[in-house]
C-alpha cells in the first residue's frame, strides 16, 4: 500500500471503506467491486466478509470516533463507542464477535464505553492509557486482556505492530464551550430519552480523577497510535482535536522517512467551538500525520455538546463518491 501504483477508492456511505490494491486499473468494474467485503454493510467484526484481496483494506465507521480495520486477516477496532442513541449505524455491540485488538484513544465515556463488552465477545485486547483502569476493572475485564500504554511502546502483535505516542486531549477556552454548547441546545436541542442515555453513560465512566497524574486524560491518557501491518501498510488513529505533541511528530517522523508516508491517518475532527478546533487543531494534526488517505473521528452529534458533522450518505446501499 506504500506503492504510488496503488490505488484509493472511497465509499461514502454510514460505512466508509477504502480499498487499495497494486493491480492497475481494470476496464469496467473496479475490481473492489467484485470484492464481497466491499458489498456489504455488515462489518467483518459483525461476522461480515473479510477482503480477500492482500492489498484490500476496508475501513468503516461505526459511528463517533469508533472505526472497523479490516486488513490482511486482521481486524481492529479503533475506540468502542458503537451504541450511540443519536447514531444508529444498524450494528449494536452486542453483534460484534470478531476482533485482533481493540485501541483506546482515550478513556472518556464517548471512546471507551463499550470496550468491556466488545473483549468479552471476541477475546481481544483492549490498549488504553491507565487513566483507564478504574472503570475496566470495575466492569470485569480480565487484567490479561488490558494492554496498558504511556506513550513509546511498540507492541508486536501476531500480524502487525503497535506503537504509541503520548498525545494531549483537546481543551478549548470553557467561555467558547460554553456558547457552543447554548447554541447547539437551541439549535438542536437533546430529546428527555437522548438526555438520559448521555447522562447514564456519562456517569458509567467518569471514575478517573483528573487530580490523580495517572488518571489525568487530558494530559495523560490521550494515546496516538500508529498500526503497522506486516507489509509496511501504516493506519494511524488519534481520537481528539487538539495540537500534535512532540512524542507524536517524533513517532511520525521515525515512519516517515526516505519518503514514506502514512497510508490512512484519522485524526480527531470535532470539537467545542468547532471551527476552532478544525483550525487549530485538526489541520496541524492533518499535516503532521499528512496520510495519503486522511478521516476524521469525532463528527458525530453528542447532546449539546457536539453538532452533527457526520457525512450523510445519499442512499446507504450506494457507493457514493471517490477520493
Ligand atoms: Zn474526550
Amino acid at each position: 500500500m506504500g506503492s504510488a501504483k496503488n490505488r484509493l477508492f472511497v465509499l461514502v456511505s454510514v460505512c466508509v471503506a477504502l480499498c487499495t490494491t497494486d493491480r492497475s486499473s481494470a476496464a469496467g468494474l473496479a475490481p473492489q467491486f467484485a470484492e464481497s467485503a466491499c458489498n456489504t454493510l455488515l462489518p467483518a467484526s459483525a461476522g461480515g466478509s473479510m477482503p480477500r484481496d492482500k492489498h484490500l483494506m476496508v475501513l468503516r465507521w461505526l459511528g463517533w470516533s469508533t472505526y472497523e480495520v479490516a486488513y490482511d486477516g486482521k481486524i481492529i477496532l479503533l475506540d468502542a463507542f458503537i451504541d450511540i442513541d443519536s447514531r444508529n449505524v444498524g450494528l449494536n455491540t452486542a453483534d460484534v464477535h470478531h476482533a485482533d485488538a481493540i485501541l483506546i484513544g482515550h478513556p472518556h465515556f464517548d471512546h471507551i464505553l463499550n470496550a468491556p463488552q466488545l473483549s468479552a465477545q471476541t477475546g481481544a485486547s483492549i490498549f488504553v492509557a491507565p487513566a483507564g483502569r478504574k472503570y475496566l476493572e470495575q466492569q470485569g475485564v480480565r487484567p490479561e486482556r488490558i494492554k496498558y500504554v504511556r506513550g513509546g511502546e511498540k507492541i508486536e502483535m501476531a500480524g502487525f505492530t503497535v506503537q504509541t505516542a503520548l498525545a494531549i486531549h483537546s481543551t478549548i477556552d470553557p467561555s467558547l464551550t460554553k456558547k457552543s454548547t447554548e447554541f447547539l441546545s437551541a439549535a438542536d436541542p437533546m430529546s428527555e430519552s437522548e438526555r438520559r442515555t448521555f447522562m447514564d453513560n456519562l456517569k458509567a465512566t467518569t471514575l478517573a480523577d483528573p487530580n490523580v497524574p495517572e488518571e489525568d486524560i487530558v494530559h495523560q491518557g490521550t494515546i496516538a497510535y500508529l498500526i503497522t501491518f506486516a507489509d509496511g501498510t501504516r493506519v494511524s488513529f488519534r481520537d481528539s482535536p487538539a495540537v500534535p505533541t512532540e512524542a507524536e511528530r517524533d513517532l511520525i517522523e521515525t515512519v516517515t522517512d526516505k519518503g514514506k508516508r502514512i497510508d490512512v491517518g484519522i485524526v480527531g475532527y470535532q470539537g467545542p467551538a468547532v471551527r476552532l478546533a478544525i483550525k487549530d487543531a485538526t489541520l496541524p494534526l492533518a499535516r503532521s500525520y499528512h496520510p495519503r488517505l486522511l478521516l476524521p473521528a469525532h463528527e458525530d452529534r453528542a447532546g449539546d455538546g457536539y453538532s452533527d458533522m457526520a457525512v450523510a450518505p445519499p442512499d446507504c446501499g450506494h457507493a457514493g463518491g471517490a477520493a
